[in-house]
C-alpha cells in the first residue's frame, strides 16, 4: 500500500482518488471546494465511440488531424480505444448521460467526422460529472483537504542519486506544512488565468505545472494554448459551446455576412484555431466590435432544452438568443502543453504522475479535438492508478520524443528551493529591488495582446523583457493569490520562451512572422529548469 497524494478535484483528480483509494492510502488536496474546477463548467460533453456507425479508427484519425502533426500516436490510440471503457466506469460511478431511448444521445462538434459527443443535463455535462464524482470520492476513505493549496513538490535522492518524490508542501489557513508521500498524482488543471480573456474559472492558475517545473520535471508543448472561438462578449466571459455551432448556429459579421465559409470548407465547424483567428480578423476589421453568433434558426424550445445553461446565462445578461444573434469573442480555453508524461501518466520525476489538463501526454498534439480533454483525463487517470507499484523507466517520458530531443533550459524567475513559510526571510533573488512585483491584470493583458492568438518575435521578446522586470511578491508575506501570481509569472516565461523557439505556425501556435507549418519542426519543444 502506497501513500498517495492527489492534487486537484476536477475529473482527473476525482477519478484518480476514487480508483487509488481501493488499494492505497489516499489524501486529496484541493485549493477551493471539491466541486470547483474547470471540469464543473464543461458544457459540450465527452467524446467517445458509442455507436455502430462510428469507429475507434475514425476517432483516432480526427484527433490526429486536429493535432496538426504533433500528436504522439500511441497516446491517441490509448485515448480513443480505452475511452469507451472509461465512459462505462463513469456510468457505474453515477454519471447520468443524456439518452435517446436506450442509446446515449450524441452531439456533433467541430472536426469530428461523427456525432460522438456524449452529454449530461444538456449543456451541463461537467456539473453532472463533477457532482457524481464528488459523491463517489466522499464515499471512499480518501482523506480530503479542501481550501488547501499545493505550494511545491518535494523530492529526495534515491540510492542511485536520482531525484524522486518525497511529498508536497501545502498552504492553508494555518500556514505551510509538509505531507509525506510515496506517490504524488498531479491533477491541478491548466492555466487559463494567464490571459485576460478566458473561459476558465479563477482557480485555473497553473500551480501544478509551475510546481513540477520548480521540482525539476520536464514540460512539453507549452507554447500550444487553444483559444475557444466563442465566449460571450460580456465582462467575465461565458463559454458558448462548440455544440451550438454543431447544431447549426452560424457566425456573422457586423454586415450580417457569414465569413467562415470563405476561410475553411468546414466553415463554422473548422478547427478551433482557424475559427478563432477568423473571428479575430473580423473583429479587427470592424474596429474591435465582437462578431455575432446567430442561433435563431434553432428555435426557442430547442435552445432552452438542449442548452439550458447558456440560455440562462444569456438571460442574465439581458440577451434573448432565440430571437437575436449574440456577441462573441475568442478566449483562452485549453492548454495542450504541460508536464510531459508517458502513456501511463509518468513524468520525468519518479513517483510524480500528471493526469488531466496539467499533463502533456501528446494525445492532443498542437491542438485538441473538441471534447477530447475530459476523455483524456479519465483515460490517463485510470492508467496512472493502474501503474502504481510498477518500475519507473529511466527514460519516462523522454522515449516519446527521443533521448536526443531538444531540451530548453529555463532560468527561473524565482529559484526552486526549500519550502518557504510565512515569516521566513525572502531569498536574495526575490528581494531584488531593481524589479517590480508583478501585477496580475497587467500580466494577463500583456499575455493576451502579445502571446495570444497571433505572435511575432518582436512581441514575444518584449514580453520576456517585461517578465524579467517583474518579480513575485516576497514569499514571507504570501497569501493564496500571491502564490498564484508567482506561478503565473513563471509559466508566462515558459510559454513565451517556447513560443519564441517555435519558428513556424502549427495548431494553437500562430506566428505572424512564420505563417507556414514546417514538416521538419513536427517535434515537441521541451523545457526544464536550469540545474
Ligand atoms: C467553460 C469550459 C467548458 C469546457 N467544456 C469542455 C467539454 O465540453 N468537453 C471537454 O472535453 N472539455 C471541456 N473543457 C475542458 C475541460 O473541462 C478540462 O480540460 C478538464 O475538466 C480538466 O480536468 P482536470 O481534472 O485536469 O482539471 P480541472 O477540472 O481544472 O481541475 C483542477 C483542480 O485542481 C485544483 N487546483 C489547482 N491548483 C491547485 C493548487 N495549487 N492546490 C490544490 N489544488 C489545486 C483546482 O481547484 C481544481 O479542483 C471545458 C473547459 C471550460 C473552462
Amino acid at each position: 500500500m502506497s501513500r498517495v497524494v492527489v492534487i486537484g478535484s476536477g475529473i482527473a483528480g476525482l477519478i484518480a482518488a476514487v480508483e487509488a483509494s481501493r488499494h492505497h492510502s489516499v489524501t486529496l488536496i484541493t485549493k477551493s471546494n471539491l466541486a470547483e474546477s474547470n471540469t464543473h463548467y464543461a458544457q459540450g460533453g465527452i467524446a467517445a465511440v458509442s455507436s455502430d456507425d462510428d469507429t475507434v479508427a475514425e476517432h483516432i484519425a480526427d484527433t490526429l488531424v486536429a493535432g496538426a502533426g504533433l500528436c504522439w500516436p500511441e497516446a491517441v490510440e490509448v485515448l480513443c480505444s480505452e475511452g469507451p471503457g472509461r465512459i462505462n466506469d463513469l456510468v457505474a460511478l453515477g454519471v447520468e448521460f443524456d439518452r435517446q431511448g436506450e442509446q446515449f444521445a450524441r452531439g456533433l462538434e467541430a472536426a469530428h467526422s461523427h456525432a460522438r459527443v456524449l452529454h449530461a443535463g444538456g449543456d451541463a455535462t461537467g456539473a453532472g460529472i463533477s457532482n457524481a464524482l464528488v459523491a463517489a470520492v466522499r464515499a471512499t476513505n480518501t482523506e480530503i483537504h479542501e481550501h488547501t493549496f499545493l505550494v511545491d513538490i518535494a523530492t529526495e535522492k534515491d540510492a542511485t542519486g536520482r531525484s524522486q518524490v518525497a511529498g508536497v508542501h501545502v498552504f492553508d489557513t494555518t500556514g505551510t506544512r509538509f505531507i509525506a508521500a510515496d506517490i504524488v498524482i498531479l491533477a491541478s488543471g491548466g492555466a487559463g488565468q494567464l490571459f485576460r480573456h478566458t473561459t476558465n474559472p479563477a482557480v485555473t492558475t497553473g500551480d501544478g505545472v509551475a510546481a513540477a517545473l520548480r521540482a525539476g520535471a520536464v514540460l512539453s508543448d507549452v507554447e500550444f494554448y487553444q483559444f475557444h472561438p466563442t465566449a460571450l462578449a460580456v465582462p467575465g466571459s461565458f463559454l458558448i459551446s462548440e455544440a451550438v455551432r454543431g447544431e447549426g448556429a452560424v457566425l456573422i459579421n457586423a454586415a450580417g455576412e457569414r465569413f467562415m465559409k470563405a476561410l475553411h470548407p468546414l466553415a463554422e465547424l473548422a478547427p478551433r484555431d482557424i475559427v478563432a483567428r477568423g473571428i479575430q480578423s473580423q473583429m479587427m476589421a470592424q474596429g474591435g466590435q465582437p462578431v455575432l453568433l446567430d442561433a435563431t434558426a434553432l428555435g426557442a424550445s430547442f435552445l432552452s432544452e438542449r442548452f439550458p445553461s447558456i440560455s440562462a446565462a444569456c438571460r442574465s445578461y439581458g440577451l434573448n438568443w432565440a430571437t437575436d444573434p449574440i456577441p462573441v469573442t475568442p478566449a483562452a480555453h485549453y492548454w495542450m502543453g504541460g508536464v510531459a508524461t508517458d502513456d501511463w501518466g509518468r513524468t520525468s520525476i519518479p513517483g510524480l504522475y500528471a493526469v488531466g489538463e496539467v499533463a502533456s501526454t501528446g494525445a492532443h498534439g498542437a491542438n485538441r479535438l473538441a471534447s477530447n480533454s475530459l476523455l483524456e483525463s479519465i483515460v490517463f487517470a485510470h492508467r496512472a492508478v493502474s501503474n502504481l507499484g510498477q518500475p519507473w523507466p529511466e527514460d519516462a517520458p523522454a522515449a516519446r520524443w527521443g533521448a536526443q530531443g531538444p531540451l530548453r533550459e529555463l532560468e527561473l524567475t524565482e529559484p526552486a528551493g526549500p519550502p518557504r513559510v510565512l515569516g521566513e526571510p525572502a531569498s536574495a533573488q526575490s528581494r531584488n529591488l531593481s524589479t517590480q512585483v508583478v501585477d496580475r491584470v497587467e500580466l494577463q493583458t500583456m499575455m493576451w495582446d502579445n502571446v495570444g492568438l497571433a505572435r511575432t518575435r518582436t512581441t514575444l521578446e518584449s514580453t520576456l523583457d517585461q517578465i524579467h522586470a517583474w518579480r513575485p511578491a516576497d514569499p514571507a508575506h504570501r497569501l493564496f493569490p500571491d502564490w498564484e501570481d508567482a506561478n503565473l509569472l513563471l509559466l508566462a516565461q515558459a510559454l513565451t520562451e517556447s513560443a519564441l523557439a517555435r519558428h513556424e505556425s502549427r495548431g494553437g501556435h500562430y506566428r505572424l512572422d512564420y505563417r507556414e507549418t514546417i514538416p521538419a519542426l513536427a517535434r515537441p519543444i521541451t523545457i526544464a529548469r536550469k540545474a
